[in-house]
């Protein structure tokens, strides 16, 4: 098969035991953008167009993904016609019902509000061996541990056709929030109730407007997307006067 490659991204994982490094993506061809994620280090670069033979799809976290492990061969050619990445990474927002009706997707944008926060969110603990959050000091794999802090929004954003649920990591819940970890931890003696911190997330981000691109899946309990970026989508003005001046003008009922 033929793909171009829109985006490409290293990230190290624990496989069992071992730590290894996966290289996430996204590619696409004439027909659809699909994620990519080798176990083998290609240097892949956003631009290229691949010839791929080998590789085969499963299904991860409900995303439908291309894998290429060291069975799988690459080669660098060139081939008109396919998407290129800037038209990948920037089709614009779809309505939420229709990504749910759809089944979700690789690079899914959408956009709308803030209406609320669902747990955990805001000043969670996480089991050092695995990542996992804890319950109390408790990781469902390690047992008892001390956990490490971490910070995370699971962001409902509706825009009135449904709703989803953001999962943000530490970056962009710092980014959103205007907060960082080392922030909270230095205030933990003042406030250490997780809720406190999760309440005062809660104010900075509700009834924002933003747009969100990322990979989405759909399971009993709707449509999760993990980010990717996260934008405030704010109201353009210049846009909203000119629609509301003809209303505005001479007409008298
Ligand atoms: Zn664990």
């Amino acid at each position: 098969m033929y793909v171009r490659v829109a985006r490409v991204a290293e990230r190290t994982v624990s496989v069992g035991e071992e730590r290894r490094v996966v290289y996430d993506g996204l590619v696409a061809d004439e027909t659809g953008v699909i994620a990519l994620s080798a176990w083998t280090d290609f240097n892949l670069r956003s631009g290229e167009t691949l010839e791929i033979t080998g590789g085969y799809l499963r299904a991860f976290r409900g995303i439908t993904q291309l894998v290429l492990d060291e069975r799988a061969t690459v080669r660098r050619v060139e081939r008109p016609g396919l998407p290129e990445p800037s038209t990948i990474l920037n089709s614009p927002p779809i309505s939420m019902a229709r990504l749910e009706e759809s089944g979700g997707g690789p690079s899914a944008s959408v956009e709308g509000l803030v209406v609320g926060l669902l747990p955990p969110s805001g000043l969670v603990y996480r089991c050092p061996e695995c990542r996992r959050g804890l319950q109390g000091e408790h990781c469902r794999i390690h047992g008892t541990v001390k956990g490490i802090a971490d910070l995370r929004a699971r962001i409902v954003l509706d825009d009135g056709t449904g709703a989803v649920t953001i999962n943000a990591g530490r970056s962009e819940t710092e980014r959103l929030w205007g907060v960082t970890l080392d922030g909270v931890l230095g205030q933990l003696g003042a406030k250490p109730d997780p809720s406190i911190w999760e309440g005062e997330l809660l104010d900075a981000v509700l009834g924002r407007r933003l747009r969100v691109r990322g990979a989405a899946s759909v399971d009993d309990f709707g449509v999760t997307i993990q980010p990717e970026t996260i934008d405030a989508a704010d109201i353009d003005l210049e846009s909203a006067a000119e629609r509301l001046a003809p209303r505005l003008g001479g007409e008298r009922p």
